[in-house]
């Protein structure tokens, strides 16, 4: 296979693909797929129960927190967020560090009174918002923030303190890249296509007081309380996708847990940066240093007229999905989880070697 370098959908382990494979047509001995049985099944809610135990002993979630397997992405959370956590009239706070908590500002918006409480638009997402600009609002229902933003690859590298109001973290492309206090936070979600597993699911994780906050009428399956007191099965669930989430988080156990995943990101991110860093100019990421993602990293080659070159060369030399998202131009690696530190070491290498060629 090849290096996958996909900002999302993205790389998944390998041992878990292959695990995946060898259970498709018999899984667990039942004779059939996983896909082809019933969720209310023992098999399936045994399977559940062990994801969501095996979860809670990565991130060390505190029994006060429910964990929910939800649908329709992320982008339907920036909606059913202020329906769950604000009441008509309400106001939330909202940091903007990028495209994707623009965003969640733009979805919110029907439901909250939004109050952008600090913005990096002016710096062209170049660095996090300054923290003592940051205009928050006590009596807010929430505070939101996008701890990476997967376009624009900036990320806080701690958690902001925000009082007593609800912390609300879009950690759909950082989530497990490292340990986390989770009590610092009201809620978390995640979109499950670049760390977790398949697009179309969504693992959130909620402070139990917050599910009772939602006073306004919703059908039941918006309602984050309802999906907590039917195990997130109120109607069919993603089974396949819960199914891969499950054996990610059994390989991400297996590797060492999150401490030993942030050392294994810290790598690839620090010698990924060290080859545009120190090439001279011929490639460039312009975030202030303190706020580079460790995750997403965008770069731009000294003339663009290379760009095209440079994919095609790369794809050749099985480096896949390195164009930069369209909104910026130019290149963006992903190295979620699943990119081992070879993947990165060949991207290193030929982008060294491509410098000289086309010096
Ligand atoms: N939030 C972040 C930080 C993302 O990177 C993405 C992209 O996948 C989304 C939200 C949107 O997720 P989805 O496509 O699952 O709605």
């Amino acid at each position: 296979r090849v290096w996958n370098f996909s900002a999302g959908p993205a790389a998944m382990p390998q041992a878990v693909l292959e695990r995946a494979q060898r259970e498709l047509l018999d899984w667990n001995g039942s004779g059939a797929s996983v896909m082809e049985q019933s969720h209310r099944g023992k098999r399936f809610i045994d399977m559940a129960a062990q994801a969501e135990a095996d979860l809670r002993t990565l991130l060390a979630i505190p029994a006060d927190y429910a964990v929910l397997f939800l649908q329709g992405g992320a982008t339907q959370q920036f909606a059913q967020i202020p329906m769950n956590l604000a009441a008509e009239g309400d106001c939330a706070d909202y940091i903007v560090s990028g495209h994707w908590s623009e965003k969640a500002v733009s979805e919110a918006a029907p439901y909250v009174r939004v109050n952008v409480a600090a913005s990096g638009r002016a710096d062209d997402y170049l660095r996090l918002p300054p923290r003592d600009g940051w205009r928050l609002d006590a009596r807010a229902a929430y505070v939101h923030y996008t701890p990476n933003e997967t376009i624009h690859g900036v990320e806080f590298h701690d958690i902001p303190e925000v009082g007593a109001v609800p912390l609300v973290a879009d950690m759909s492309s950082n989530i497990l890249s490292g340990p986390l206090d989770i009590s610092r936070f009201g809620l978390i979600y995640a979109g499950a296509q670049k760390n977790i597993g398949p697009s179309g699911l969504v693992v959130m994780i909620v402070r139990r007081d917050l599910l009772q906050r939602a006073g306004r009428p919703m059908a039941r399956i918006f309602r984050y309380a309802e999906q907590a007191a039917n195990d997130s099965m109120l109607n069919t669930p993603n089974t396949w996708g819960w199914y891969l989430a499950g054996l990610t988080f059994q390989w991400l156990l297996a590797q060492g847990g999150l401490t030993a995943m942030a050392e294994h990101n810290r790598a690839k991110a620090d010698l990924l940066y060290r080859t545009i860093d120190g090439s001279g100019g011929y490639y460039r990421n312009p975030i202030e240093l303190s706020a580079r993602s460790r995750m997403n990293v965008p770069f731009t080659l000294h003339d663009k007229a290379l760009d095209v070159v440079f994919l095609e060369e790369s794809e050749a030399a099985g480096l896949l999905a390195l164009k930069g998202h369209k909104a910026l131009g130019g290149m963006r690696a992903s190295l979620y989880n699943a990119v081992p530190l070879d993947a990165v070491q060949a991207l290193a290498a030929f982008m060294r070697d491509f410098a000289q060629r086309h010096g």
